[in-house]
Parts: structure tokens; sequence; C-alpha cells
């Protein structure tokens, strides 16, 4: 479904806008949402990165723009460019802070007005796919992200959940909130599920498995795959690296690839 080209705003000529949304912290949900960003890079499309993550910017340094600055321009603020090509581009509050370690401590009108500002204030040009990176669970942010995005038509939402039990819980409640907001499901996408053995090639399941698998069949939402524990993609994202370029081989490629394959 493409965004409303509505009064030449700052999103009118972005086609796909995709929120990634998750229960709890620590799931990946940052980390699945810039790898869908990456792997549609990788076919060929032109991908912008919304961090709304407030309290918890992850994203820069997944995406080793740590250092980068936000320059303004007529339409507002330039986003990031996080490669040479001009393929990838990034706003997150991550960029307005003095120092990297400052604390966000804002009340929810200022959070509520940030928000505001990075969906209708950032200059994103002609993006094949917007993917909007939210904090966790269901707050005030949440509400003020769809709200403000409602306009431009987001195609929906990928939830992010580990296998087990208390955190497919919590998947639960997103796909009640985003039924109460009119945001259409994407689809779910089990993390951290399971490990392969780089040696013997066994997979243990750490955290158990398919708990999101199952939870997609009782809602009736499509299932877009199990991402396994991967050492590299950790310290990819811990290093900014390029992890789909890099390491083709590794367990994590296949359901990346096929989750962007899917949107
Ligand atoms: P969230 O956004 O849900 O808080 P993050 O994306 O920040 O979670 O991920 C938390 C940590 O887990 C990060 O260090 C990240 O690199 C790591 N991580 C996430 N998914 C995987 C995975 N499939 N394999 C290995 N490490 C992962």
């Amino acid at each position: 479904m493409a965004a409303a080209a509505q009064d030449g705003g700052n999103l009118a000529n972005v086609h796909h806008i995709l929120l990634v949304l998750s229960g709890k912290g620590g799931v990946g949900k940052s980390t699945i949402a810039t790898q869908i960003a990456l792997a549609l890079r990788l076919a060929g499309k032109k991908v912008g990165i919304l961090d709304v993550d407030l309290c918890g910017p992850s994203i820069p340094r997944m995406l080793n723009a740590m250092n980068k600055e936000v320059h303004q321009c007529d339409g507002g603020w330039v986003p990031v460019y996080v490669d040479q090509e001009k393929t990838i581009s990034l706003m997150s509050i991550g960029f307005l802070l003095e120092k990297p370690d400052d604390a966000v401590v804002w009340r929810g009108p200022k959070k509520n007005a940030m928000i505001n500002q990075f969906v209708n204030d950032v200059a994103w040009g002609e993006l094949d796919f917007l993917i909007v990176d939210t904090p966790p669970g269901t707050s005030d942010e949440h509400i003020s992200t769809v709200n403000a995005l409602q306009p431009y038509n987001p195609m929906g939402a990928v939830l992010v959940t580990t296998p087990q039990a208390v955190a497919v819980g919590d998947v639960r409640r997103e796909l009640t909130f985003c039924k109460k907001v009119g945001l259409p499901v994407v689809g779910i996408v089990e993390n951290m599920s399971g490990f392969v053995c780089p040696t013997c090639s066994e997979c243990t399941n750490i955290f158990s498995k398919g708990g999101g698998e199952e939870l997609a069949r009782h809602s009736g939402v499509p299932f877009l795959g199990c991402v396994p524990l991967d050492p590299q993609l950790t310290l990819s994202m811990e290093y900014g690296k390029d992890f789909l370029r890099e390491f083709p081989q590794s367990p994590a490629y296949p359901a990346l690839t096929s989750i962007a394959r899917f949107i």
C-alpha cells in the first residue's frame, strides 16, 4: 500500500511505511528493523530508517553512524546517509544528543512533539521503504507515532518476539494494539530462535522454539520466519558491519533475506 502523497509533505514520496514493534526490550527489534532495511537495500530498494526509540536509540551504532551529524535544509532535517551510495538514510534522536551517553528524560508531551517532528520534518526525498523502529511495548509514543503516520497510510507492522511464552504473551498485547489503532499486521518474526553450532551444525533451542510461529497461526497473521541466534550478527550490530553483505554463509542470512522478500 503506498503512502498517500498528501499536500507535498516530507513523506509524500515515500512509497511504503513499515513499523517494527515488540512487546519487550532486548528481543532484537532494532536488529530486525536494521536487517530488514539492509535486506531491502540488497534487493535494490532505497530505504530510510526512522528510529523513534527515543530512550534507547541503538540504530546509529548498528549502522556505524554514531559520529554523523544531522543538517538542516529548507525542507527540514536532512537524514544521515550511512553508505556512500546513499541508499540507506537514517534519522535518530541519537544524532541530536550532545553526547552519545546523554539520557532522554522527557515527559510524554515533549516526546510526542519530537515524534511529530521526526515524522513531518525529515527531508527523506524519494524512498521505496521507510522502516520505523519503535520503543518496546505499547506506550504513548506508539500512539503518537501511529497517529502521525496515519495520513500516509502505513503498510503495517512487523512484530518481533523471542520464542518463549513470556515474550510471546507480550506480543499478544501488540496484536491487540494494532487492532485498536487500525494498523495492519504484516507478520510475526521469531528472533533468537535456536543456536546452530558452527562445528557440528546441531541446533540448540536456547529460548525454546515455535512460540512466535504458534501465535501467528492462532492469530491468523503471517509468520515471517525464525531468525536463529548468530554471534556474527551480534558482532555486526556491535561494530556497525554490513552483516548481509559480509556474512552470506551465516545461519541467520536465509531468514533475514526471506523476511524482506515477504515484505
Ligand atoms: P531490542 O531492539 O528489542 O531492544 P536489540 O535489537 O537491541 O533488541 O538486540 C539486543 C541484543 O541482541 C543486541 O546486542 C543484538 O545484537 C543482539 N541480537 C538480536 N538478535 C540477534 C540474533 N538473532 N543473533 C544474535 N544476536 C542478536
